[in-house]
């Protein structure tokens, strides 16, 4: 679709509903999803050696290391799909990353367009991912994700909007709503 921005990033906490969206614009857009935590279960899934490195912080609902995240997300956007663009679901997750993929994009003349919050009140994460959890998620590692996210990705929102990239989308209505709101957004930054 002509005139409507082609490298996003979706920022949003566990249970924001963004891998939703994620999978669903991309079909809309065109230009694929890329979610790193995807990769990385895929790469626990086929024992790489990725894979055992991280799969023990994957089960604690920790953040694998900003060098790691660097290898896997450089190699990812290097790929032919991702040349006329891509929605990142799940990195940046820290200002380290948010570095790390803005100079991947100098690096090859590109920009980022915009970056979409997805935006869920704080008891209706909790409501939310509760009530999707797998038989492994404990309570525990899930409390464990919305404090990470707090800690070291929220921060992620106030370094994109002094950048000018951020746009709001309230997240607390249904997935079409979200998805509506978010392709207005896409146009106004566009
Ligand atoms: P997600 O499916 O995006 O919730 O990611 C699942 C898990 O993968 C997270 O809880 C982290 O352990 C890991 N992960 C995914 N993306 C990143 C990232 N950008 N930085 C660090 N860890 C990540």
């Amino acid at each position: 679709v002509a005139g409507e921005a082609k490298r996003i990033v979706l920022l949003g906490a566990p249970g924001s509903g963004k891998g939703t969206q994620a999978a669903l614009l991309a079909d809309a857009l065109g230009i694929p999803a890329i979610s790193t935590g995807d990769m990385l279960r895929a790469a626990v899934a086929a024992g790489s050696d990725l894979g055992r490195r991280v799969g023990s912080i994957l089960n604690a609902g920790d953040l694998v290391d900003d060098a790691t995240m660097a290898e896997v997300v450089t190699d990812r956007l290097a790929q032919a799909d991702a040349g006329p663009g891509f929605l990142l679901d799940g990195y940046p997750r820290t200002l380290a990353q948010a570095d790390t993929l803005a100079d991947v994009l100098v690096a090859a003349g590109q920009r980022l367009d915009v970056v979409i919050q997805v935006d869920v009140p704080e008891a209706e994460l909790v409501r939310r991912v509760l009530g999707r959890r797998r038989e492994d998620d404990t309570e525990a590692v899930i409390r464990k994700r919305l404090s990470v996210y707090e800690e070291n990705t929220a921060p992620l929102i106030g370094y994109y909007q002094e950048l000018g990239l951020l746009e709001r989308v309230d997240g607390n209505q249904s997935i079409e709503e979200v998805s509506r709101a978010i392709l207005g957004a896409l146009e106004v930054a566009a």
